[in-house]
């Protein structure tokens, strides 16, 4: 079985883990702060705080920037939900912005037509999520002086994309920015099993992110709102979660994240190698603005079906026919039924809604060989017809 991601896991992975395991600190143990300094020290950002997903850092991203009812998140329908539900955990509302048809990525002039509206409206986003699908970065620039115009914090979701550079610079810098989230879910570019980070340049959101991560519970004199009783003493002094990353987890972050950078060039290989070798086929390939350095995370193809015969769905069931478990990034949240109960319909978003019937992610993971990808190919151009 070939699928579209998965993770790589070599004996010193396996090694990192069990020392745990025989250690002390199955929890909250040294290979927390060493994971978060080596993500900080590779993205260029102030700090990191580990969680146990990239959804509990959205949530906690978006009470850190004090998302509540009332307020507005949004995002673009070409992401996982969990993009989205992190308003909903808020009690926000969400709305979303269509994607751009080269890059796939929140559009920033759709972004900007809609704030002219939502201004005249009243109804401006408290925080705007734009997502860096398949590692390539979304042009940050431009919604970041759009932030700044309008009034908006950003939080750039950033799971697909550790390891990937926007003009010349690591995604996680935050420097377009006020937090940026990594996932280090399996079939991402590294993984804790599971695992999330948040990122941030500003010491108080950084603060509030500690805090909510693990109960609003702090052992920081300097935190306190009132006296301390004796040594045992902790406080409590806002209402938080328990979202902690283990030590074990981390010990695994801390030897996947040495193989980072070989992941993402390999990664690139592949990628290359799929260009070169479909350029022929009636497809679109993946579209690379000149300010990115894709991560990679996935290889998405829209065909063409304007010229061949298939349909999207045969195409995908003759890859899984062959063992070639494609997959489909994304389905539009807005037309998911959750989303639909909000009033969002089919047809709101017709880019976004345009590449989920075009769009099949085909194999791309550091692990995959050359004669893996050739049979991928080939499946592909029987499916297709050419
Ligand atoms: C994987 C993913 C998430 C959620 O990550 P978890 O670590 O599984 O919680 C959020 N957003 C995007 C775009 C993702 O791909």
């Amino acid at each position: 079985m070939i699928r579209y991601g998965q993770q790589d896991i070599v004996q010193d992975d396996i090694d990192a883990v069990i020392r745990v395991l025989k250690s002390v600190n199955l929890t909250q143990g040294p290979n927390i702060p060493q994971f978060e300094q080596a993500v900080q020290a590779h993205a260029g950002a102030r700090h990191a705080v580990a969680v146990n997903s990239a959804t509990s850092a959205l949530h906690i991203a978006c009470l850190a920037l004090d998302l509540g009812p009332g307020d507005w998140l949004w995002t673009t329908p070409n992401t996982f939900v969990a993009s989205a539900n992190c308003a909903l955990y808020c009690g926000a509302q969400v709305d979303f912005v269509d994607i751009d048809s080269r890059t796939y990525n929140l559009c920033p002039q759709a972004l900007e037509e809609k704030l002219v509206q939502a201004e005249k409206d009243g109804r401006l986003p408290k925080i705007v999520v734009p997502v860096h699908l398949s590692g390539q970065p979304c042009d940050m620039a431009a919604i970041h002086a759009l932030g700044q115009k309008y009034g908006f914090r950003i939080i750039e979701d950033a799971s697909h994309a550790i390891g990937g550079r926007y003009k010349g610079e690591p995604i996680g810098n935050c420097r377009y920015s006020d937090i940026t989230v990594f996932s280090f879910h399996p079939v991402k570019i590294i993984t804790t099993a599971e695992g999330g980070m948040a990122l941030t340049n500003d010491d108080e959101l950084a603060t509030r992110l500690g805090l909510l991560r693990s109960h609003g519970i702090t052992r920081d004199p300097a935190l306190m709102t009132q006296g301390m009783d004796g040594p045992w003493y902790y406080q409590q002094v806002t209402l938080g979660y328990n979202y902690r990353m283990t030590d074990i987890q981390a010990a695994l972050g801390v030897s996947q994240i040495n193989r980072m950078p070989e992941y993402v060039l390999r990664r690139h290989e592949i990628a290359a190698r799929y260009d070169r070798l479909m350029a022929d086929m009636p497809l679109t390939l993946p579209w690379q603005h000149p300010d990115s350095y894709s991560a990679w995370h996935l290889y998405v193809i829209r065909l063409r079906l304007d010229r061949i015969r298939a349909t999207h769905l045969e195409v995908f069931e003759a890859f899984r026919a062959r063992d070639i478990m494609v997959n489909l990034h994304y389905i539009p949240v807005h037309t998911q039924p959750h989303y639909q109960k909000m009033g969002f319909r089919p047809g709101d978003y017709p880019q976004a809604e345009q590449y989920y019937r075009e769009s099949i992610s085909i194999p791309m993971h550091p692990t995959l060989t050359d004669a893996e990808q050739d049979f991928v190919i080939e499946v592909l151009r029987e499916a297709v017809g050419r």
